[in-house]
């Protein structure tokens, strides 16, 4: 517990060459788990008020990456800074397990290609392998959020495979199905042929990539009208396979265009850029007359089951791109699905959704070698041998990719299980009222706009490794029987004792409840259940009660705490975690069953930007973009890390991540504070009096608990809004006003360490949240004690009045002035170390009369000047003048045989001082000073002010002469060459 046990470099001064981050946080790491810190903050706060926390689950099947970094720094700062100001804030970590993401990590390790693959494998096997593998990772994970100090329950962590979890999510569902929000249909989804699975939009969008497509325009005969064709431009040839239809807009103008014997139909407003060939318009005519005209299909592999092969209207058809006329595959499109049902149009099949490639009555045998895409030459070939081809060019676009396995998605009509988001809209914006967002124009923007507009959630995943679907359906009636627990299959004749397997008594995985069969509550006939499992995304929104086993078990804590205060996670999870977890809860709060009305599932969110390279890339092994996290952490420690990521981008925003501006951080920063706390250690020793010993303290003093308390206030306002960034960067300007204003202005000030010791006391307080580690080191050293223990300092940043914000303002204004009158000198080039007659102010200075004879003083000394005269105009004489807030300053030039001798002498007390850190001198131990120079004018200034040089270098005795000497240096003072030696005397 005491400061000693900190390593403290051995070194007499400790340089920031000494400061070892790794060592000194590994240390308070060892100091938090011997003293069980983490667990005592909880048992301090034990009967205090919840604050909620919902920690989102990450897969651990990859390495861990700066993203995991960042989120874990924002929520290891909140609920640390919820703690210190006295709440109970339980920190409970969780793992998803489920998913695509796991199963191809396994397909690739046993090499199977298809679902095929997996079945012949078995899924019992399957399972199993996808069991021991989602975890493989989470000893790297555990140890990285570990090391960047996030305090957390590890041991107690929730995992959505286990059967408590799924039960929960069972029940979700249930709930769901009970409100009428499930049903079953065909609908256009974003499918991956390689998974044979449809995906959900939200994972549709995560997988954009640019690919270069044949972008062809082709010609559809129309059947009444002899040599007229319509033109189509499509950039998906392969679904001209599937053409149920053609769309035009009703009201948009279309012209007959005579090209050569034909005459092609197209947009008016298309058609400079569709023919290029020479034409003449003949007609001209809207939409709406073409509607119901039918044509000759280019295919008709497939037989259509209702009438096909006309033109319909189509709203959404665009004067802006192609012809102005829209080929139309119900099959394949969400618009082209939902035009296909208002006018009835067939469902032309054309591909075998596994594997996405074409079905054997679809074209000639090439068009089988792959999938649909990798027959597009083969189908560009053939319309041109068909003479239907207009042209043929190609066109770069992003186009979305599976998430997981990298292949391109096909938008295909299948069966599906669906959430009806589309009914419970209105609640759930409602219910999005209450949520506070960081970065606010998340609130209408994003979330709100993705709200208003989402579709109906595609819930169910036709694959292995998930929660399966509770959902059991009667052979002889086909009704459903929807169960939310494991009870509830009992009840219904189930036979749980098939659930037994190697890993739990009741396995609620395939393929073990597969195996229970139901007695139809309708009819009594036979059900089995459906094949399909849950999306994860379904899982991850059931964590506030999954991780409870909400309703089974914990109804109070769950109830009690929800919904949450506080989720962070990634911006993306807009559309993704945030989506479901407020989608399910809404749900869940249609009724009151204990979790409220109209919720949502957390009431403030922080979502954060993504983690980019410098190069504003993403970060990629591939280019080798950036340092791995271990690495930055043991070079600058975690705590530079954090505060580099929680200050360095606006919340919401991309950061680019540089090991360059982490280090400039480390420098300007972290550097600065250990050396302000070792200055600290040196000189108050064990001497810890306390702040003011009855003496009225000096203007430094009262301003840097002013400004103390300026940054308390600063901190705890960005903190309560959830402004991380605001927050932290506050810390920044402050240790330099601390170390470069206070600290340096203070050096020989005795009176001044007490205060110093206060301040510091302070800042670990207010740090603590957001660079824990130092902050430990600093509070423990001042208070005994750890700051994570503390509370914070709101009775600090309470006093922060209208005197107070005054004094700041004085300070500020004469900071200013000092720093215009070193700007002149500079211009001047008079050195620092040379003092000066006097500076003269013209002008009003409220901040000079407000701190008087101090304000003065620190402006003299801050200068190197003998006095500061006010006048009411500029004087005559040699001076400088530069303009300042409430007038001129003018710095005096002229120089004195006595200046320029004090000169000569306070540049020889600088090289002394240099010798003495090269002898290893402690601050206050005696030398004997050796001098030795022909230079009459340096000797004479010596014996001017001999007691000032014996003063400030500590030399008990000066000799002229050259002796014995520890260390020696022949300096240039001026123009003159001076040898100096210097002895410790013990
Ligand atoms: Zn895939
Ligand atoms: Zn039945």
């Amino acid at each position: 517990m005491t400061p000693e046990r900190v390593d403290v470099p051995k070194a007499r001064h400790a340089g920031p060459a000494a400061f070892q981050p790794d060592a000194i946080e590994q240390e308070v790491l060892r100091w938090w788990k011997t003293e069980n810190t983490f667990e005592e903050s909880l048992k301090r706060r034990e009967n205090v008020k919840r604050y909620s926390f919902y920690d989102g689950p990450p897969y651990a099947t990859g390495y861990p990456h700066y993203g995991h970094v960042l989120q874990t720094t924002i929520k290891d700062t909140v609920t640390r800074y919820w703690t210190m100001r006295g709440f109970l804030v339980d920190r409970r970590v969780g793992w998803d397990c489920h998913g695509l993401p796991v199963e191809n990590m396994v397909e690739a390790e046993l090499g199977t290609k298809t679902k095929r693959g997996i079945e012949e494998y078995g899924i019992e096997k399957f399972n199993a392998k996808c069991r021991s593998t989602v975890l493989s990772r989470v000893e790297e994970f555990t140890a990285l959020l570990h090391r960047l100090g996030r305090w957390a329950d590890y041991s107690k962590a929730y995992r959505t495979m286990d059967a408590s979890f799924m039960e929960s999510a069972w029940w979700v569902f249930k709930t769901a199905w009970d409100r009428g929000l499930v049903y079953r249909g065909l609908r256009s989804s974003p499918y991956c042929p390689r998974c044979e699975t449809p995906l959900s939009n939200f994972e549709a969008v995560q997988g954009y990539q640019e690919v270069t497509d044949h972008s062809v325009t082709v010609k559809f005969p129309l059947q009444d009208e002899e040599h007229t064709y319509l033109l189509v431009w499509t950039t998906t040839p392969w679904t001209l396979t599937a053409n149920a239809a053609i769309a035009v807009h009703p009201d948009l103008r279309y012209v007959r265009a005579r090209v050569g014997p034909e005459i092609w139909i197209v947009a008016k407003d298309r058609l400079a850029d569709v023919i290029r060939e020479e034409y003449s318009v003949e007609e001209e005519f809207t939409g709406s007359t073409l509607v119901g005209h039918a044509y000759q299909p280019i295919y008709r592999f497939v037989e259509p089951t209702t009438p096909a092969f006309r033109v319909v209207a189509g709203p959404f058809v665009s004067h802006k791109e192609g012809t102005g006329l829209v080929h139309i595959a119900p099959a394949f499109g969400d618009e082209d699905f939902r035009l296909g049902q208002d006018e009835h149009l067939p469902l032309i099949q054309t591909v075998d959704i596994r594997g996405g490639h074409f079905l054997p009555v679809v074209g000639p045998e090439s068009w089988r070698k792959g999938d649909v895409w990798e027959a597009v030459p083969a189908i560009v070939e053939d319309l041109d041998a068909k003479g239907v081809l207009l042209r043929d060019e190609t066109i770069r676009h992003d186009y979305p990719h599976c998430w997981r396995c990298s292949k391109r998605l096909l938008y295909m009509a299948v069966d599906s299980w669906f959430i009806a988001v589309t009914k419970m809209k209105e609640q759930l914006l409602k219910n999005a009222e209450q949520i506070q967002w960081v970065p606010a124009h998340l609130k209408d923007g994003r979330f709100g706009q993705g709200l208003r507009d989402a579709p109906d959630w595609a819930i169910s995943r036709t694959r292995y490794w998930g929660i399966p679907l509770p959902v059991w359906q009667c052979a002889a009636c086909e009704e459903y029987a929807v169960v939310g627990s494991v009870q509830e299959l009992q009840k219904l004749g189930g036979d749980l004792s098939v659930l037994t397997s190697p890993h739990a008594k009741q396995d609620l995985h395939r393929p073990y409840v597969d195996r229970v069969v139901l007695k139809c509550p309708h009819c009594g006939g036979e059900a089995r259940r459906v094949p399909e499992v849950l999306d994860v995304w379904f899982d991850s929104g059931s964590m506030p009660y999954g991780q409870w086993h909400y309703p089974f078990e914990n109804r109070e804590l769950v109830e009690s705490t929800f919904p949450a205060d506080f989720i962070g996670e990634s911006l993306e999870m807009t559309r993704g975690w945030f989506y479901t977890l407020h989608v399910l809860a809404g749900i869940l709060t249609l009724k009151d069953l204990g979790l409220g009305t109209g919720k949502p599932a957390f009431k403030n969110v922080v979502a954060s930007g993504l983690v980019l390279a410098e190069d504003g890339r993403k970060l990629s092994k591939r280019f080798g973009n950036y340092p791995e996290p271990d690495g930055m952490v043991s070079k600058y420690g975690a705590d530079t890390l954090r505060l580099y990521l929680l200050s360095s981008a606006k919340t919401g925003e991309d950061y680019r991540f540089s090991d360059q501006l982490v280090g400039d951080l480390y420098r300007r920063f972290t550097l600065i504070l250990w050396n302000v706390w070792q200055y600290y250690r040196t000189y108050a020793g064990s001497r810890q009096e306390a702040v003011g010993n009855g003496e009225q303290p000096s203007l430094l003093d009262r301003w840097i608990l002013a400004r103390t308390a300026q940054l308390a206030s600063e901190v705890q306002s960005a903190m309560d809004a959830y402004h991380l960034d605001d927050a932290s960067r506050a810390l920044i300007p402050f240790l330099d006003d601390l170390s470069s204003w206070y600290v340096r202005r203070s050096r020989g000030r005795t009176e001044a360490l007490p205060v110093l010791g206060e301040v510091l006391r302070t800042f670990s307080l207010v740090a603590a949240p957001f660079i824990p580690f130092l902050a430990e080191v600093l509070y423990r050293g001042l208070a005994k004690e750890s700051p994570h223990l503390g509370e914070f300092p709101s009775d600090v940043s309470a006093v922060l009045d209208t005197n107070t914000q005054r004094l700041l303002e004085h300070m500020q204004t004469l900071r200013e002035l000092a720093s215009a009158g070193q700007r002149v000198r500079a211009e001047a080039k008079i050195k620092v170390r040379q003092p000066l007659a006097e500076v003269v102010l013209v002008g009003t200075f409220p901040a000079l009369e407000a701190t008087g004879e101090e304000g003065l003083a620190l402006l003299r000394d801050e200068l190197n000047v003998k006095r500061i005269l006010s006048a009411l105009s500029p004087p005559d004489g040699s001076y400088v003048w530069v303009d300042v807030v409430g007038g001129k300053l003018g710095l005096g030039t002229e120089l004195t045989q006595e200046l320029r001798d004090e000169g000569i002498v306070r540049e020889l007390i600088r090289q002394v001082q240099e010798l003495r850190k090269q002898a290893g001198c402690r601050f206050d131990e005696e030398i004997l000073l050796s001098l030795d120079t022909d230079d009459r004018s340096v000797r004479a200034a010596i014996e001017r002010f001999a007691s000032l040089l014996r003063e400030e270098t500590k030399s008990g005795t000066v000799q002229f002469q050259r002796g014995a000497t520890e260390v020696e240096a022949t300096v240039n003072v001026g123009k003159a060459s001076v040898w100096l030696g210097v002895k410790r005397q013990r």
